[in-house]
């Protein structure tokens, strides 16, 4: 065989082993047209064989996916052991490490009694007589009726549950979100009908202060708990912390706070509606409100504390 050749055929051989390991895939405008809207099952790539994305392209884009994955996840667990072993993960309440919340305060939380409380507005002790719903106490939040069917909390308001409550959302500790709808989701009776999952959305201003939106967090646990998709339906304009208001002032604040979000539909939907903290139930009602007026079947609602 001439040099020539052989050199060829060394470099055809090179250039198809190279290839098999580190296919390049010519630029879009120089590959051949496709069928449009048929992708493969590696996001945003080609079906095989629709022509122009060969098998090993697929294989490599597949395995490169798998790497990148790995790689992350390895990434991760590791920023987790470093982080663990600087600043080892305590329990809100007693600060023992650990848990977040560790099983002795688990147990101790103060759990509101479902046979002692109100069926309508989930109020403590209000079975027999509630002084929470009767006409005298709606006219305070200037209502005539409760927009809900029915509201639920899984503990009453203490200093201990203000405090998880207070460290999930003021300080951050996102993993407190999983501990607190696991509380709740042992409040929802079972026959509660609930098609979908909505939340009491926090203001612009407390999402860009902590990062996140907390009753977002609680409703995405809780919905993994009851296995109940979790829809973003409202959106809140611009009002002033709750918090900080007294109980007229928080009536006046949120009046027609809560509107639907931009292109969401609550159309003949029955809500499961989510939120941390139950305080006069003003803003449970304005959210209730709002996904009323935008035809919900129903609205229930659950909270983690109530005051
Ligand atoms: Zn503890
Ligand atoms: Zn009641």
């Amino acid at each position: 065989m001439f040099p020539a050749a052989l050199f060829h055929r060394a470099l055809r051989w090179l250039g198809g082993h190279w290839n098999r390991h580190r296919p390049r895939v010519p630029p879009a405008e120089l590959r051949p047209a496709r069928p449009s809207g048929i992708t493969c099952w590696i996001p945003g790539k080609r079906m095989q064989g629709s022509g122009g994305y060969p098998a090993r392209f697929a294989r490599y884009h597949l395995r490169m996916g798998m790497w990148r994955d790995r790689a992350r996840k390895a990434g991760a667990f590791a920023a987790e052991a470093v982080a663990e072993t600087l600043w080892p993960t305590r329990c809100a309440l007693c600060d023992i490490p650990g848990a977040v919340l560790c099983s002795a305060c688990r147990s101790q939380l103060p759990y509101l009694d479902w046979w002692r409380a109100c069926p309508r507005c989930g109020s403590a002790y209000g079975f027999v007589q509630c002084t929470a719903c009767n006409p005298l106490a709606l006219a305070r939040i200037e209502r005539d009726e409760l927009p809900y069917a029915a509201c639920t909390s899984s503990t009453v308001f203490t200093d201990e549950t203000g405090r998880i409550a207070r460290v999930f959302k003021d300080q951050g500790e996102r993993r407190l979100a999983g501990v607190m709808a696991d509380c709740m989701a042992r409040a929802i009776a079972p026959d509660w009908p609930i098609d979908a999952i909505a939340f009491v959305p926090a203001t612009v201003r407390a999402v860009r202060h902590r990062g996140f939106d907390h009753a977002e967090l609680l409703a995405k646990e809780l919905s993994q708990h009851l296995g109940t998709p979790c829809m973003p339906l409202l959106d809140r304009p611009k009002t002033r912390d709750q918090r900080k208001l007294g109980s007229a002032e928080r009536i006046a604040n949120l009046r027609e706070s809560f509107r639907m979000a931009p292109g969401k539909s609550a159309d003949g939907l029955r809500l499961l509606l989510v939120d941390d903290v139950y305080t006069t139930g003003a803003t449970l009602c304005a959210a209730a409100d709002a996904l009323l007026s935008a035809s919900a079947a129903e609205v229930r609602c659950v909270t983690f504390a109530r005051v």
